[in-house]
């Protein structure tokens, strides 16, 4: 462990250490877990924000927000990455966060902290473009985009 702190030290130092971003805690959920966000790429550009998880039942752009968070970066791109904005929900398998309420229906009454902390994030730093992950079990809806 003291070797590989040692090696990162001297990479940093060189200027040859990976650029991974670094979290940016925008809120908490209900039971106090924290809500991130990354950021990466170009800031001069139009800013395009991912969520993977809104429903804890669907996980599955826990991988597409970790493809995100590592892979090379073409110029002129600007992404705001956010893991989950559930985590709650996330950790308990429901679609809805510990106050049994759906944050993805929650973007006008703003009752969960996790809505609330979403809704801050857009605020703050106004994404051009967002997407918004779910999983399906197979069934059409007809909304690849919410
Ligand atoms: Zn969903």
């Amino acid at each position: 462990m003291v070797l590989r702190g040692l090696i990162v030290a001297g990479l940093a130092a060189a200027g040859l250490a990976s650029a991974a971003p670094q979290p940016l805690a925008i809120g908490h959920s209900v039971r106090g877990r924290p809500i991130v966000a990354y950021e990466r790429g170009d800031r001069s550009a139009p800013a395009t924000l991912v969520v993977g998880v809104i429903h804890g039942s669907e996980p599955a752009g826990l991988a597409v927000i970790s493809r995100l968070r590592r892979m090379p970066l073409p110029p002129h791109v600007h992404l705001w990455l956010v893991p989950t904005v559930n985590p709650d929900g996330l950790a308990a398998g429901t679609r809805q966060n510990a106050q049994g309420l759906n944050i993805n229906r929650d973007f006008m009454k703003l009752e969960t902290p996790e809505g609330q902390a979403f809704a801050k994030l857009w605020n703050d730093y106004d994404p051009h473009v967002g997407y918004d992950l779910h999983t399906s079990d197979g069934s059409s809806h007809g909304y690849y985009l919410t």
